[in-house]
């Protein structure tokens, strides 16, 4: 009798007693989020400057209970940006498990508010974002990342948002978001970059499937080719009227403009070489929940990859105003990128109005980042004034991109913060040695900033170059040439 108790008791307690809460929590400063982080009777899953997501053995005062068993007949909570008076109709199957001015929480899956911003709440731990180096203080422009920035070409970014553009759709499971990945694939292999396709599966409130898959693009950094610097943007785009039928959804600052961004940094930034690794990613299905970089950057953290810090492309091309400006996004655990954005834009654009803002009325893909571990910013075009046109019909170039010298702006931001982490190789100062026993196995030719020249001398314009060797043994030999 005793014997079948003690089994009842452990069995009433295996059901019943272990049951985890899922659980929000208030947070009023980043110390308070890193005491969370370091409490053993927590999980989090999800975290921004104001509160954490988490799922809670035990619960103590201070928790707000959500669900009392968590993901328990769900494998996702949706959070959705959006204003309490329209909170009922973007609840899709879902239940509504906390609703505050600007947000709802929902059991399972939610539709995205119109004006973006839900976020999939996995039962995953998440990270604090942790810089495990100190960011670099710029002090003086480096001539050869001016010179990088000097190329952005505004006709090239068009180029790109028209081509975008003129799918008419990329909805996140459509035939043609799987055509858009394997393009922004193709013109990344094109620049002689690594790529490959991430495939990933997520489940929304359209359905379930394969997503269109990301598109990772890696440079390889000559000196410390497993230590990344990452910028992003999402390639598919969202309207109810692509939903429903009868409408489409250009999808042309949100966000054509980021890929632009992405595909140009890349064009320009292959040109050179850097001792970093540089990753272009393009992620699917960001509109749903933020699914692509989720997959992306949660497999980041599982691989302990080592990244400085990611910079995301997502919105550039409408300008409120006449004063091109940026609006930063980051938490407050990943300051110190914030910094660093700052830091470069006052160096290399003194008079660009930068600064940080709290945007709570939707999210992107550098959360993805930030909560696992890494440092990500988002800058913005503007977080009161964004295009009024995304998800809709209207987003098209005119009516919502409307200016491609802010697209310009925004893409030599970028690549100012990636080179100056990724660190160009100056090929100015190698010193000239001109001999060598050794047998010459391959040469390779620089201009003097360091770009890499056509090998074949007899097409190189006139002028000096410098002719790196690599004997049979990998040793260098640099020898400067004077073509006539
Ligand atoms: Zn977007």
């Amino acid at each position: 009798m005793k014997k079948t108790f003690t089994l009842l008791t452990l069995l009433l307690i295996a059901l019943f007693g272990f049951s985890q809460s899922f659980v929000m929590i208030n947070t009023d400063n980043q110390q308070e989020t890193e005491n969370l982080f370091n409490n053993s009777n927590l999980k989090i899953h999800y975290y921004n400057d104001d509160f954490v997501f988490a799922t809670a053995e035990t619960v103590d005062d201070g928790m707000i209970v959500l669900d009392s068993e968590a993901f328990s007949g769900n494998d996702v909570y949706t959070l959705v940006y959006c204003p309490q008076t329209e909170q009922q109709s973007y609840l899709g199957d879902g239940e509504a498990l906390l609703q505050t001015t600007n947000f709802v929480l929902v059991k399972g899956i939610a539709m995205p508010y119109k004006n973006d911003g839900a976020v999939a709440i996995f039962n995953k731990e998440a990270k604090m974002a942790v810089a495990h180096r100190d960011f670099p203080v710029i002090t003086e422009e480096n001539v050869i990342i001016r010179e990088m920035m000097d190329q952005v070409n505004m006709d090239s970014l068009q180029a790109t948002v028209q081509h975008l553009q003129d799918y008419q759709n990329r909805l996140w499971n459509s035939q043609n978001a799987f055509d858009a990945s394997d393009w922004i694939a193709g013109r990344m292999a094109a620049l002689g970059l690594e790529v490959e396709q991430q495939p990933f599966y997520a489940s929304t409130w359209t359905g379930s499937g394969q997503a269109a898959p990301n598109v990772i693009g890696i440079q390889r950094g000559t000196l410390y080719p497993d230590v990344y610097v990452v910028c992003g943007s999402h390639f598919d785009s969202f309207s109810y009227e692509a939903m429903y039928g009868g409408g489409a959804c250009p999808g042309a600052d949100d966000n054509a403009t980021g890929v632009a961004s992405v595909l140009e940094s890349a064009r320009i930034m292959t040109q050179y070489e850097f001792e970093y690794s540089i990753v272009y990613c393009a992620y699917g299905c960001e509109e749903m929940g933020l699914y692509g970089s989720e997959a992306y950057a949660s497999r980041c953290q599982q691989e302990g990859m080592e990244i400085l810090g990611y910079f995301n492309n997502d919105m550039n091309g409408y300008l409120y105003g006449d004063q091109i400006h940026i609006d930063c996004i980051y938490p407050n655990t990943a300051a110190p990128i914030g910094d660093y954005y700052m830091n470069v834009g006052s160096v290399y654009f003194p008079e660009l109005p930068i600064r940080h803002v709290n945007f709570n009325q939707g999210d992107s893909d550098h959360t993805s980042f930030n909560n696992h571990g890494y440092m990500g910013i988002y800058p913005f075009e503007d977080y009161q004034n964004y295009s009024p046109n995304i998800h809709t019909p209207q987003d098209l170039i005119g009516p919502s991109v409307n200016s491609f010298e802010m697209s310009q702006q925004y893409c030599r931001m970028n690549i100012g913060c990636l080179a100056e982490l990724a660190n160009p190789v100056d090929h100015t100062d190698v010193s000239e040695i001109g001999y060598t026993d050794e047998e010459i196995v391959r040469y390779e030719v620089y201009d003097l900033m360091g770009r890499k020249a056509s090998n074949n001398v007899n097409t190189l314009e006139s002028g000096i170059y410098i002719v790196k060797y690599i004997t049979v043994s990998g040793n260098e030999i640099t020898k400067k040439i004077v073509k006539k």
